[in-house]
């Protein structure tokens, strides 16, 4: 259990410090022109992330926990079927459920039932690190159910499942920043994990980009299965989805209900769309 904790501790020390570094950088060196004021959509993305934080702690917490434990203690899951050093059974561990995350953000895009909720992530006009965290509260609530379902399946014990953490949050933050690395460096990057300009191209308007670069972690998974996307030009990328081209759309009071209302058919310009996107 100290190990446990130990990790969950340093997983959020990094995180908090990645954010501040990557907020500094976005500032310095951006990647993407802005199109609605960083301080408005920092605070914005920070709320919608706050209550996705309490509805976390809420629903998956009291989940998790005990899930892990059980899992431990029972020997459950894929992992368990053979005795493994403790060092590569959190690897694999870590390794699996970035896979299975990946497979669950497919679904998310796919399912129309998940996208309306995945959708609030999207629509945000710029990418940086706070829209890594501005996910829709509801979306968090549903997902506990395929992360116990990962738990279960694979065979995640408490250490397993804090390490996946403490690996996930930074890299989210990275690869949804507004930071312009050095070409070179990101393209040596891109060859182990997912990168803003990768994942750019993920958040583009353009369906075709949207449905590629679907890892969150480790970049194997979209070479794998053939969705990695790397030759569109960053410029010419236009950050959100079709339906919602204008800041008025995407407010906090009309995002945080956009899932439980009639959704416009996403990857349609609306008649008043500006100019440039036609
Ligand atoms: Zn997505």
């Amino acid at each position: 259990m100290k190990g446990e904790k130990f990790i969950k501790l340093l997983g959020a020390s990094v995180a908090l410090a990645t954010f501040g570094v990557l907020v500094y950088l976005e500032i310095r060196r951006p990647l993407r022109e802005s199109v609605e004021s960083k301080m408005i959509r920092n605070s914005r993305n920070l709320t919608v992330a706050g209550i996705a934080a309490v509805a976390l702690q809420l629903a998956e917490r009291p989940v998790v926990a005990p899930l892990t434990k059980l899992v431990e203690r029972k020997n459950w899951g894929l992992l368990k079927l053979v005795r493994l050093p403790r060092w590569l059974e959190t690897t694999l561990a870590v390794a699996l459920l970035d896979y299975t995350l990946y497979i669950w953000h497919v679904l998310t895009h796919r399912i129309p039932f998940l996208w309306r909720f995945h959708v609030v992530h999207h629509v945000d006009l710029d990418l940086d690190a706070s829209t890594a965290l501005r996910f829709h509260f509801a979306e968090m609530i549903i997902s506990v159910a395929w992360r116990a379902t990962q738990i279960i399946i694979i065979g995640v014990s408490p250490v397993s499942f804090a390490a996946w953490q403490a690996f996930l949050f930074p890299s989210i933050l990275f690869h949804h920043s507004n930071v312009r690395l050095p070409i070179d460096l990101e393209r040596k990057l891109q060859n182990l994990i997912v990168t803003p300009r990768m994942h750019g191209i993920h958040h583009s308007i353009v369906r075709q980009e949207t449905d590629s670069n679907w890892s969150s972690g480790l970049t194997v998974w979209d070479f794998l299965h053939g969705t990695l996307k790397t030759d569109v030009p960053q410029n010419e990328i236009i950050i959100g989805v079709p339906a919602y081209r204008e800041p008025d759309e995407v407010i906090l009071s009309k995002i945080l209900p956009m899932p439980f209302e009639k959704q416009r058919p996403t990857w349609q310009l609306p008649e008043t769309a500006p100019q440039q996107l036609k």
